[in-house]
């Protein structure tokens, strides 16, 4: 530990000599990151120790938000923020003649998420510890992150993501709460105990890794906990074993890089069980250490499951009261009916979980167990207060047409379901779950989703918080609140002209990224669009790309039409299997190489694709946009974050009545964002009439079918067969997420954006105003809700 600077370079001069035996002078940059490293996470040890046993002496309740992803980004320049150490060895550092940066720029971005779900995990355990709340993340030690994205000739390709092939220094391996789990076997009634036991089990040792979870400005320091399999004392008789310590290691190898489809389904399986028991069975013991019996333990743990992944953890925490404590039935279904709460992320119905009964069966048979006796009781209960059972039934089932449906089992097993946006909420209650929601009418709620205004503006967008603090001072890092004091300013033309001139800034860094990624020159005078996020077909990048090829095409055959100049900025991984989206990406790179070089269109449209989408350029992204595109078809997107980063570094969103842009519409008001296309009930309604048809609009509007045409053609440098199968998802199968309906609407709002991009003194006010009213989206005010309406937890106090 340091105090002070003098302190630090030394003790940071001793740490490279006892680490690589030789004199800071002839180390290498990498062996002073990893000294570095390793300093700031033994800077949080007193902190770490403090906070466990505070919450130990006090009793205290504390929450597992249980979660197969957790995006955390690098944690090097977050936690010395957090922890006020950071302008200390900053300059510690400089005198030894080390930049800071070119450290920061050593860690690797654990990418242990996919995308939203899993960024949202990690803003929570920012917010859980920076509210001094104690709050845990529990999920699986990933071998191999997210895969890297490595561009090839316009195609997305794929490489592993090794993330601690350099070092990771942040995790304590802590062998003393390994647990075992146990897969396969079978369950037989034990008639001298008069209890069933799982035999012939193939039994896997969980290890966990903890990793320290800083919060600012607070000694509270609570715990990412990753399990890591490895093989058991244990070991099976009927396997040979390396067939077994193969299986081991597969368990923890590879996050699934679909977050919409089942993949490699039974290995899926098996990871979710295996952290989800090992998580319930440490926490059981934990608690055991400091209670005489479980009969409290919802009173001290609340586990809170991110979506359906982590589901089994209701009926493994039933298999252990019952099996293990000889609770009866009911006294552990009440236990666990008031420990668990869970966390809906969608409504589309190809990414609801369901696991075959056989599966599950074989893989789980005492916890299938479980889950058939929670289905049984749970239809006499819905048989008893239902008017019309029958019909009610049909659509509650937890296993049905042999498939265990999670998120049934979720909300029969749990004291709170909530979705993550208004919108999103209220179609679950009354539409998608509505006869859940007619069952258990207080069980629903809203927590509309946040974003850590720390990470996302005061650590990533230094000279914009500068400005603030010079405006508005710095409340609002412990108040995100007190952004709104910045509405006083937003008609100052000076505070508009410094905001225009960070913003320049901020797009001058990202202009110099790509110039050296993409080689690509951006003008930065022109409107920087950005859409960056997992490339999905309801999420829309189509129709982004669809407005690009219009703007080329107008441009190309009306020598009048011209457009103020727009620089296009993309950023997505698609599912490696996941064709369309794989094809959508090679019409960005495609468009982007006949639109950037074509003599008549250059200097008004760029196109870039930036590779390897992930948090730590996020960092560098949003804070460089001035449009931030988040226009998926109405009803799709659960709530979105991206949205809400963009906000809150001063870009407009042009944007569907979806997820929380309809929050953010409401906050800063038609004049401050560019609304464009069908509602959600308009969907549903074009849905369900059965009147819709692509090709009508195709025939009746010029522009569009040009634009499709164009598909079919070598417009785009590429085969005419290229890109047949994006124009059979838009033309033969009928559009499904409804492009060409709101195609023209969204033309126009493009075209109001222009103008308003124009009007220098217009155009910073509508940025100030999106800061200003950004403060609703922190994390902080998320999860100040989640503890107070959902778990009933308490800072931590110092004793
Ligand atoms: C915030 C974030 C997301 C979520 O973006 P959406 O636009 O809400 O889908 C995905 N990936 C990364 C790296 C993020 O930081």
């Amino acid at each position: 530990m340091f105090t002070s600077k003098e302190e630090f370079k030394e003790q940071f001069r001793k740490g490279v000599l006892d680490s690589y035996g030789r004199p800071l002078e002839e180390s290498h940059m990498t062996e002073q990151f990893v000294v570095l490293e390793r300093m700031t996470r033994v800077q949080t040890s007193k902190n770490w120790a403090d906070t466990k046993k505070c919450v130990h002496d006090n009793e205290q309740k504390e929450v597992h938000y249980f979660s197969m992803e957790f995006l955390m980004g690098r944690l090097l320049t977050n936690n010395l923020m957090n922890m006020g150490y950071y302008e200390m060895v900053k300059e510690g550092l400089a005198d030894l003649g080390i930049n800071i940066h070119d450290l920061e720029d050593l860690e690797r971005d654990p990418g242990l998420g996919n995308g939203g779900l899993g960024r949202l995990a990690a803003c929570f355990l920012d917010s859980l510890a920076s509210s001094s709340l104690p709050g845990h993340g529990n999920t699986i030690r990933y071998q191999f992150g997210l895969f890297k994205q490595k561009m090839v000739d316009g195609y997305q390709t794929e490489i592993p993501d090794q993330w601690m092939s350099l070092t990771n220094k942040w995790e304590i391996r802590k062998s003393k709460h390994m647990v075992d789990v146990k897969f396969w076997g079978r369950v037989v009634w034990d008639e001298q105990t008069g209890k069933f036991t799982h035999v012939d089990a193939e039994c896997i040792r969980a290890v966990p890794y903890d990793i320290p979870i800083v919060g600012n400005d607070t000694f509270v320091t609570n715990t990412l906990r990753m399990w890591s399999s490895e093989v058991s004392d244990n070991i099976p008789t009927n396997k040979d074993f390396r067939q077994y310590s193969q299986e081991v290691n597969e368990i923890c190898q590879n996050l699934y890089p679909d977050d919409s489809t089942q993949a490699g389904r039974v290995l899926r399986l098996k990871q979710q069980y295996f952290f989800v028991s090992a998580g319930v069975q440490a926490i059981v013991k934990a608690h055991l250490r400091q209670y005489p019996n479980l009969d409290n333990f919802h009173e001290k743990h609340t586990i809170q499951l991110n979506d359906t992944h982590p589901v089994l953890a209701i009926p493994e925490l039933m298999r252990i009261l019952v099996d293990e404590y000889d609770y009866e039935w009911l006294d552990a279904w009440s236990i666990v009916k008031q420990t668990m709460a869970y966390t809906n992320h969608t409504i589309l119905s190809e990414a609801l979980e369901k696991w075959p009964v056989d599966i599950m069966r074989a893989l789980l048979p005492r916890v299938y167990m479980m889950i058939e006796e929670i289905n049984r009781r749970f239809t006499g209960f819905v048989k008893e207060v239902a008017d019309n059972p029958e019909e009610v039934l049909n659509h509650v089932r937890i296993i049905k047409d042999d498939q265990v449906h999670m998120a049934h089992l979720a909300i029969a097993g749990s004291y709170s379901v909530n979705g993550v946006a208004r919108i999103h909420t209220n179609i679950l209650i009354n539409s998608e779950m509505k006869h859940f929601a007619t069952l258990y009418p207080n069980k629903f709620n809203n927590k509309t989703n946040g974003i850590t205004h720390r990470r996302w503006l005061a650590y990533s967008n230094l000279p914009l918080r500068n400005l603030l603090k010079e405006t508005i001072g710095e409340e609002w890092i412990h108040n995100p609140d007190k952004l709104e004091d910045l509405m006083a300013f937003v008609d100052d033309p000076k505070i508009q002209e410094q905001f225009l001139d960070v913003k320049k800034q901020k797009k001058e860094e990202l202009a110099a990224y790509i110039k050296e990624h993409n080689g690509v020159e951006v003008d930065v005078n022109s409107i920087f669009d950005i859409q960056v996020k997992r490339l999905h077909a309801y999420k829309r990048q189509l129709l982004n790309v669809m407005h690009i090829i219009y703007l080329y095409q107008e441009m190309k055959r009306n020598p009048e039409f011209r457009i103020y100049p727009r620089t296009f900025i993309f950023g997505a991984k698609a599912a490696p299997a996941y064709f369309f989206a794989k094809k959508v990406i090679k019409l960005i790179t495609s468009v982007g190489d006949v639109v950037n070089n074509d003599p008549v269109t250059k200097d008004y449209l760029k196109v870039i694709f930036v590779e390897n989408y992930g948090v730590t350029l996020a960092e560098m992204i949003m804070p460089a946009a001035d449009v931030s595109e988040q226009i998926s078809t109405a009803g799709k997107e659960a709530s979105g974050t991206g949205n809400m980063k963009f906000m809150m570094n001063g870009a407009i969103t042009v944007g569907t009545l979806d997820g929380a842009n309809v929050e953010i519409h409401e906050l800063v008001g038609d004049d401050n964002c560019a609304i464009f296309g069908l509602t959600e009930e308009q969907v549903q309604e074009t849905y369900r009439s059965g009147t819709y048809s692509s090709w009508d609009i195709y025939h009746n509007d010029f522009r569009i079918k040009t634009v499709i045409d164009s598909l079919l053609s070598t417009e785009w440098g590429t085969s005419s067969e290229e890109f047949r199968g994006v124009f059979e998802e838009l033309m033969n199968h009928n559009d499904q997420y409804l492009l060409l309906a709101d195609f023209d609407s969204y033309v126009k709002a493009q075209k109001r954006v222009e103008e308003l991009y124009k009007d220098r003194t217009k155009w910073a006010r509508i940025c100030l105003v999106n800061i200003a009213k950004s403060g609703y989206f922190s994390s902080d005010r998320t999860i100040g809700q989640y503890a107070k309406e959902i778990w009933h937890i308490e800072p931590v106090k110092k004793l």
